[in-house]
C-alpha cells in the first residue's frame, strides 16, 4: 500500500507562514548579502533532464530557512496576483497561481524526502517547528479575500470566457478547493479555522513521530539459534543484518516494522515468540508513556469535528468525501458493507482449515491472531502445494524491476535506461535513477528508486512526484520516485523478496506510471493529483501483471541456477491466487470501517481504545484477525489529513482496477494494445483534467460495478446493483 506525495496535486497553492514572522523573513526576490550564499534548495534545479533536485547540496540545516524563504516568496507572488488592478482573467489569476510558489515547491520536495526517508532527530525538530507554520501559510493563501474574489470571478465566467475544458476544470478545482478550505467564512471563523489547522499540524507530526519512535525502539533480540526455528535463510540473514546495524552483531533482531514482523509471523515455529512479536507490533503507539497516541487521537478527532462544523458539514467524513468519486460516506459504507459480510464468511472457512491442521498436529492450539499467517502457510501448502519458500528464490528484486519495465514497454512503449550516477545526485547511496523515454525516444521523465529499509525511513511503500509534468509555459518533464522497505540480500547475493513484496513493487510502479503518463497543461492537474478513491486504480491494476506467465517465465529466475520458475509452480501460484482473501480483505476492511466510523461519530469526545473495541465487536470482527492498522498507529489517517475518512479508497479503486483487468481479459488478454491505448488516453494521461467518473466511462463504455471485484477475490457476486454502478 502506498501514500501519495506530499506535493502531488498541490503545486500552485499549498505552502505556509505566520504573518508575524514574515516581516523578518528574507525573500528570494531580495539579493542575498554577499557573505551569505543563496540557499541551494530554493534555486531552480540545474543539470540534465531539465534540472534535477540538488541532493548533493542539500542539508537538514537548509530546510527551515528554505521553507521560510519559499513561503515568503509565494506570499509576495500571491499578493501581486490579488492586488492586480486589471479585471481577473484566467491568465492573470489562475495561470499566475500555477506559476507561483515554485521555490517553495522545490524546497518542499527535499523536505518531504528528508521527512519520509532520512528522518532523524534533527529532521524531527524541523518538522515540529515547520508543520504548524506550513499549515498557517496555507490558510493565509486560501483566506486571502481579494485573491478568492478573483478566483471566483474566473470560475463563474468559465463557460463564456473562451476557456478550454482543461482550463475550466482548473477553475473548478481552485474554486472548490478554496471554498472547501474556508474561503467564504467570516473573518472570525477564518481565524478559528487557522488555529485548528495549526494545532492539527502539530498533532499529526507528533502522531507520526510517536509511531516511528515505537518502530525504532521496539525489537525482539534473539540470542539462541534454536529460536530461529522455521525461519528461511533469507529471513535469518535479514535479522542478522538488523542486529549488526543495531550494534548486536552475532545475534538476530526482529525490528518492530512490517518488513521484519510479517516474515517472522509467517515462518517462525516458536509460537510464544510469534505472540511476543505480534503484541509488540500491534501495540505501536499504544504503550502508555511519552509515545502513546491515544490522547493525540482524541484531540485530532475533536478538532476535525469542530472544523467540519465551522465549514458547514455534518461530519469530517462528509467534508472529506465531498470531492471524491464516492461523494458521500453513505456510498462508501455501502460498498464496504457489501464486501464485509462475504469476507467474514470466508475467514470462517480459512480458520476452519487452519484449525484442522492445528488439531492434526495435536498440542491443543486454538488459532489466535499470531497464528494466522503461520497456519495459512501450512494450509496453502496442503491445498495448493505452494510454499512461499519455494517461490522466493525466484523473486530477485532486480529481475522483477526489469519485469516492470517490460510491462511498461509492452503496454505503453516506455523505455527505461539507467542514468549515469555521476550525472544525477541522489540523497542516499541506495537510490538509483532511470531515464524514461517514449516510443519515439523523447524524454518522458525520471524514475528514482529507493527500495531498501533503513532506520529513519517511514515503513510501508509509496510513490512521490518530485516534480509534476506540465506544459502551459513550456514542457516540464516529471520526476517521480518509488520507495519501499525491502531487505537487502546477503553481501554478494541478490535481494530476494516475498510474493507480497513483489506485488507492492508492481503497485508502486503503477503509481509511477500514472505520474509518468501525465500529459496535461497545468501542474495542479497532473499525474496522480486525482480524487483519493481514484488514485489507487493504476497501482492496484499493475499488480495484476506480476502473475502473468510472460512476466514470471522471463523474469522470475532462480537466484542460484538462473533457471526460470517452473511452469507447474506458476500454475499452482495462479490457482492459489484467491487464497487467503478472507484474511486480506477483513484485515484491510476493518481498518477502513473503523476509520470511517471514527469520522462519522461527530463531536462527542472519543476514547480510541474503547471505540475501536466496540466498533469491531458490533461488526462481528473475527477474533483471529487484528486490524491492519490499529487506531494508535494508523498513519494514513492520523499523521495527516490525507487518507482520513479515506482508507476505504483502496477498495473503491479496486472495484475499478478489477474491472479494468477484465477489460483486458475480455479483449486480447493482458497485453492487448487497444485496451492499453484507451487506458493511457482516458485514465493514465489525463490526470485531473476530467472528472474521474467521466474518464472511466470513456475508457470502459460504462460505469464499474462490484462484480469484477468480487470475482477477483473469489467472493459470491451479488445480484443487486452495487454502489459503484452509480458512481456518478
Ligand atoms: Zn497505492
Amino acid at each position: 500500500m502506498s501514500l501519495k506525495s506530499l506535493l502531488a496535486g498541490v503545486v500552485g497553492f499549498t505552502s505556509a507562514g505566520i504573518a508575524a514572522t514574515l516581516a523578518s523573513m528574507p525573500t528570494a526576490a531580495r539579493p542575498p548579502a554577499p557573505d551569505v550564499p543563496a540557499n541551494p534548495l530554493l534555486a531552480p534545479w540545474t543539470g540534465p533532464y531539465g534540472g534535477v533536485p540538488p541532493f548533493d547540496r542539500a542539508t537538514v540545516e537548509l530546510l527551515k530557512p528554505g521553507l521560510e524563504a519559499g513561503m515568503a516568496e509565494q506570499l509576495a507572488e500571491i499578493e501581486r496576483i490579488a492586488a492586480d488592478p486589471e479585471p481577473a482573467t484566467f491568465d492573470n489569476t489562475l495561470a499566475a497561481m500555477e506559476r507561483s510558489g515554485r521555490a517553495l515547491a522545490r524546497v518542499r520536495t527535499v523536505y518531504g524526502i528528508y521527512s519520509s526517508t532520512l528522518n532523524d532527530d534533527a529532521v524531527q525538530a524541523v518538522e515540529r517547528e515547520m508543520a504548524p507554520k506550513l499549515a498557517a501559510f496555507e490558510d493565509q493563501v486560501t483566506q486571502n479575500a481579494r485573491l478568492f474574489e478573483r478566483i471566483a470571478a474566473v470560475y463563474e465566467s468559465r463557460e463564456k470566457s473562451g476557456l478550454t475544458p482543461e482550463q475550466q476544470r482548473l477553475a473548478w478545482v481552485y474554486y472548490t478547493d478554496f471554498v472547501r478550505a474556508g474561503a467564504r467564512l467570516d473573518p472570525q471563523a477564518k481565524q478559528q479555522l487557522a488555529a485548528i489547522n495549526q494545532r492539527l499540524a502539530t498533532l499529526y507530526t507528533r502522531f507520526g513521530q510517536n509511531v516511528l519512535a515505537d518502530e525504532n525502539d521496539g525489537q525482539l533480540v534473539i540470542e539462541n539459534e534454536a529460536d530461529l526455528a522455521g525461519l528461511p535463510e533469507s529471513v535469518r540473514e535479514g535479522a542478522a543484518q538488523v542486529a549488526v546495524s543495531r550494534g548486536k552483531a552475532g545475534r538476530w533482531v526482529i525490528a518492530n516494522t512490517r518488513s521484519s514482523v510479517e516474515p517472522f509471523l509467517t515462518y517462525s515455529a516458536r509460537r510464544e515468540l510469534r505472540e511476543k512479536v505480534w503484541r509488540m507490533f500491534v501495540n505501536r503507539g499504544d504503550n502508555g508513556g511519552a509515545t502513546d497516541n491515544n490522547a493525540v487521537i482524541t484531540e485530532i478527532l475533536a478538532l476535525r469535528a469542530e472544523r467540519a462544523r465551522l465549514l458547514g458539514y455534518e461530519t469530517h467524513a462528509h467534508w472529506r468525501l465531498e470531492n471524491t468519486m464516492a461523494r458521500t460516506p453513505a456510498r462508501a459504507m455501502q460498498l464496504m458493507e457489501a464486501v464485509w459480510t462475504p469476507a467474514v464468511a470466508r475467514v470462517r472457512e480459512e480458520v476452519a482449515d487452519m484449525q484442522a491442521i492445528a488439531d492434526q498436529e495435536g498440542g491443543g492450539i486454538r488459532i489466535e491472531p499470531w497464528d494466522y499467517r503461520y497456519y495459512a502457510g501450512k494450509v496453502r501448502k496442503a491445498k495448493y502445494d505452494v510454499a512461499e519458500t519455494e517461490i522466493t528464490p525466484y523473486l530477485q528484486l532486480e529481475n522483477l524491476r526489469e519485469g516492470m519495465f517490460h510491462v511498461a514497454k509492452e503496454l505503453f512503449g516506455f523505455q527505461f535506461k539507467p542514468v549515469d550516477p555521476a550525472r544525477v545526485p541522489v540523497y542516499h547511496p541506495d537510490v538509483r535513477v532511470w531515464e524514461v523515454d517514449d516510443p519515439a525516444g523523447k524524454l518522458v521523465g525520471l524514475w528514482y528508486f529507493d527500495p531498501y529499509a533503513r532506520k529513519g525511513k517511514r515503513s510501508g511503500a509509496w510513490m512521490n512526484a518530485y516534480r509534476p509534468q506540465e506544459r502551459f509555459d513550456g514542457e516540464v518533464r516529471t520526476i517521480v520516485s518509488n520507495n519501499s522497505n525491502f531487505m537487502k540480500g546477503k553481501p554478494g547475493e541478490p535481494a530476494l523478496i516475498s510474493w507480497t513484496d513483489a506485488e507492492t513493487l508492481f503497485h508502486e510502479f503503477g503509481h509511477a506510471m500514472h505520474g509518468l503518463s501525465s500529459s496535461v497543461q497545468y501542474p495542479s492537474l497532473a499525474g496522480t493529483a486525482v480524487a483519493r478513491d481514484y488514485v489507487e486504480l493504476p497501482s492496484q491494476l499493475f499488480e495484476h501483471w506480476l502473475s502473468t506467465p510472460e512476466i514470471l517465465d522471463r523474469y522470475a529466475l532462480h537466484y542460484q541456477t538462473g533457471k526460470p520458475i517452473p511452469k507447474d509452480l506458476v500454475d499452482r501460484i495462479r490457482q492459489a491466487e484467491r487464497f487467503n482473501q478472507g484474511f486480506d480483505t477483513v484485515e484491510y476492511l476493518s481498518s477502513a470501517l473503523v476509520d470511517m466510523k471514527l469520522h462519522l461519530a461527530g463531536a462527542q469526545p472519543i476514547d480510541p481504545d474503547r471505540f475501536e473495541r466496540e466498533t469491531l465487536a458490533s461488526l462481528g470482527m473475527p477474533s483471529e484477525i487484528v486490524m491492519r492498522h490499529r487506531t494508535p498507529q494508523f498513519n494514513h489517517v492520523f499523521a495527516g489529513d490525507g487518507y482520513s475518512a479515506g482508507y476505504y479508497s483502496y477498495l473503491w479503486s479496486d472495484t475499478l482496477s478489477a474491472d479494468v483487468w477484465e477489460a483486458f481479459t475480455e479483449a486480447g488478454g493482458p497485453w492487448d494494445k487497444a485496451v492499453a491505448r484507451r487506458l493511457y488516453d482516458d485514465v493514465l494521461s489525463v490526470g485531473n483534467t476530467v472528472d474521474p467518473a467521466d474518464g472511466y466511462r470513456a475508457f470502459r463504455g460504462r460505469d464499474a460495478g462490484i462484480a469484477a471485484l468480487m470475482r477477483r477475490r473469489g467472493f459470491p457476486v451479488p445480484v443487486v446493483a452495487a454502489p459503484a454502478d452509480k458512481a456518478n
